[in-house]
């Protein structure tokens, strides 16, 4: 089966810039965030799953998941999110392992925002860690999404920590500085990457 290597960071660390600069190389994506949305798309099991526990009032007028509903729903009912987690996450990893085998490129990146959180690093090779201060992560969220930098901080602290991910990293992308070093680093990182999935054939 395929090498897979599991892209990670904290907000705004720049995990999508760096997947899209592994995009540029060929190399295929698999995003947990659109994996998690397309299990509970109008049609899936998942959806169909949430209605029959919770009502049809947790959808939308137009038929889709209403997810502000939901999280309020779950936010003080523990139970309630610990029985959506057993539901959604095995279906969630079977979709993102279903991605990978499809995937014809010479390895697989997987986007997962929590993946140590979540324990997805048991589904790939080798984790990536993309790395910056969070003060950085702070002053580019917020210029990214217009938001309060207490917000910010606020996920931050709920995310595994800066520390506790370096540990964990097989690899670290430094991103505190310009794009084009962030470039440079991405086309090594390629390279060494090809490599150990064993199809450098040069
Ligand atoms: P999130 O988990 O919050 O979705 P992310 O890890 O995917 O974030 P990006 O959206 O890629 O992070 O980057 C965050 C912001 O920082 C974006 O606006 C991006 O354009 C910007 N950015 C990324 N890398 C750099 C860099 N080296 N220099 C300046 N700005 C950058």
């Amino acid at each position: 089966s395929k090498f897979v290597v599991g892209l990670t960071g904290g907000i705004g660390s720049g995990k999508t810039t760096v997947a899209n600069l592994f995009a540029a190389e060929g190399v295929a994506l698999v995003d947990a965030d659109i994996v998690a949305r397309e299990v509970v798309a109008p049609g899936s099991k998942g959806l169909e799953a949430i209605v029959t526990h919770f009502g049809a009032e947790i959808l939308t007028p137009e038929g889709e998941l209403d997810r502000a509903k939901l999280r309020q729903r779950i936010f003080s009912h523990p139970e309630e999110r610990e029985w959506l987690n057993q539901r959604l996450h095995p279906m969630i990893r079977q979709e993102m392992l279903a991605q990978v085998e499809k995937a014809t490129s010479a390895y697989v990146i997987m986007v997962v925002p929590l993946l140590f959180e979540n324990g997805l690093d048991s589904l790939v090779n080798r984790t990536l860690v993309v790395d910056i201060s969070p003060e950085l992560q702070v002053n580019r969220t917020v210029k990214r999404d217009n938001v309060d930098a207490s917000q910010v901080n606020n996920i931050i602290s709920s995310q595994c920590s800066r520390s506790e991910k370096l540990a964990r990293a097989d690899d670290i992308i430094d991103n505190q500085g310009e794009i084009s070093t962030l470039k440079r680093e991405v086309l090594a990182l390629h390279q060494r990457y090809l490599q150990l999935s064993g199809t450098d054939n040069a």
